[in-house]
């Protein structure tokens, strides 16, 4: 139990297209305080900013109401193209955002307290690598399989977000050249054969069901539908064709599979690590693990960007 008049605190925001997960985190990563809201402004970037700055400051308020003292710093987990070391929101559809120097913003509206503004994937995958399915792991590979399929890089305990904070994208690895155009423009993209999304659609055509989800699929495949079998395989394979690429590159001791598709289990990682065994030549092959912290993992992500920023001593005290 936390002595509310003797710890420090941090402010954790992760934004979502549609949901903005709030706390307030102590020194052990335990979320102390957890609220969330509905993200507004539906994609203007001056209205979704400004709910997202109203958020923090009333996750602040509650802080000092709480604990009576304000928080040490905050970390903010944003979707889209993020450039870390700046501070800077350079893209996202979905947010209507376009090089908005959120760090800045955050900070000027906190009363000035240190911010660490991070890419929610990445976020995710630092808070599995270091609390969750990767604990122990010096290099990991974080994959969120959703709608589309994102990943961060875990080297050394941090998430390496690349010299232009690009780094992790496996979802645009091509895996079945000239095949299905993808939205970035590509053919072929790992995120057309394996998403979420991909395999509900594939699904949805196979099983003449209109909306069918990756989900009806994976409980298809486990009643032993042949259709849902044949599909799955498919998926998996391009998973694994993907998979052998980063294994190749990276040589890691884990890849956490996390994201909706993850829910399958086993249904999708036994076959999984039969595929990548099968692929691989020469490459050690990791372990395969199913992602820990659900939905959680941005918000704690966001938690531990907040501590990592002001590299914050995790059990100095301090005088009120
Ligand atoms: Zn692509």
């Amino acid at each position: 139990m936390m002595h509310e008049d003797q710890e420090r605190y941090v402010i954790a925001l992760d934004v979502g297209g549609t949901v903005l997960k709030g706390a307030l985190t102590g020194q052990d990563n335990e979320p102390l305080y957890q609220v969330r809201r509905a993200t507004s402004g539906s994609g203007d970037q001056a209205a979704v900013t400004a709910g997202v700055l109203d958020f923090a400051a009333e996750l602040y308020g509650t802080g000092l109401a709480r604990f009576g003292r304000p928080p040490s710093a905050a970390g903010v987990a944003v979707p889209g193209i993020v450039d870390e070391r700046a501070g800077v929101a350079v893209y996202s559809a979905n947010l209507g955002w376009r090089d908005l120097p959120l760090r800045r913003l955050v900070s000027e509206r906190l009363d000035g307290i240190p911010v660490g503004l991070g890419h929610d994937v990445r976020a995710g995958g630092l808070a599995e690598g270091r609390l969750g399915a990767g604990a122990g792991q010096e290099r990991f590979l974080f994959i969120a399989l959703g709608t589309g399929i994102a990943g961060a890089i875990g080297i050394g305990g941090a998430v390496d977000p690349g010299a232009h904070g690009g780094a992790g994208e496996i979802g645009h690895v091509v895996v079945r050249p000239g095949g299905t155009r993808c939205g970035c423009g590509q053919q072929g993209c790992l995120e057309t054969v394996a998403s979420a999304a991909a395999i509900g659609r594939a699904w949805a055509a196979a099983s003449a069901t209109p909306g069918a989800t990756a989900a009806d699929a994976a409980r298809a495949v486990v009643a032993g539908d042949p259709r849902a079998e044949s599909l799955w395989r498919e998926a998996v394979d391009g998973l694994a064709d993907g998979l052998l690429t980063a294994v190749s590159l990276l040589d890691p001791g884990a890849v956490i599979v996390g994201g909706g598709l993850a829910e399958a289990g086993e249904t999708l990682l036994a076959p999984l690590r039969v595929a990548l065994a099968a692929k691989a030549t020469f490459q050690p092959l990791p372990t395969i693990v199913p992602a820990a912290l659900g939905d959680a993992a941005g918000c704690l992500g966001a938690g531990l960007l907040a501590w990592d920023h002001c590299k914050l001593p995790m059990s100095a005290e301090v005088s009120p």
